[in-house]
């Protein structure tokens, strides 16, 4: 099985910048073999971002991600995690590169793209899932 990352295109950039985003990806061979767009809950995001909690941005970033629907893609190739990594650029998307997502778009590191990274490439959706059940239920039902 090949690498894979989580990809989220937030409310600000969904819908309009989404096929630019996809294109981004899959000229790079990081192919979206799961997608689904969704809204959830502050709680969810709470969750999700929880190693954030102490922060000052915490409580604008859970309310930006309730704010509308976010489109939620596994992308996949060797290399996900760093090759999606360095796509996006910095979360600071002011210190982003020309010809990376978040040069492109982003105009405030937080209205920009968030991606999970994960620990182990090999670890499948289900592990991942313990951490943020509901998505990776709803984005990699019936995978192994
Ligand atoms: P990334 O999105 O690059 O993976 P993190 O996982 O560290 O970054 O942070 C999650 C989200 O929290 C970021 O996408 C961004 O929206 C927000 N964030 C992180 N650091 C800052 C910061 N210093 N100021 C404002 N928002 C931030
Ligand atoms: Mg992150």
């Amino acid at each position: 099985m090949s690498d894979f990352t989580l990809a989220l295109i937030k409310p600000d950039a969904f819908p309009q910048h989404a096929g630019i985003i996809i294109s981004m990806a899959t000229e790079a061979r990081l192919i979206p073999t799961r997608m689904v767009t969704t809204r959830l809950l502050a709680i969810f995001w709470q969750q999700f971002y929880k190693e954030h909690k102490d922060k000052p941005f915490f409580a604008p970033l859970v309310a930006h991600m309730a704010s509308g629907t976010v489109l939620a893609m596994v992308l996949e190739g060797e290399g996900a995690v760093e090759r999606w990594r360095s796509l996006m650029g910095p979360t600071d998307s002011r210190a982003a590169g020309p010809f990376t997502i978040r040069g492109h778009f982003g105009e405030h590191p937080r209205r920009d793209l968030e991606q999970w990274l994960t620990d182990e490439h090999t670890e499948t959706c289900n592990g991942l899932g313990l951490r943020v059940g509901a998505l990776y239920e709803c984005i990699c039902g019936g995978r192994d």
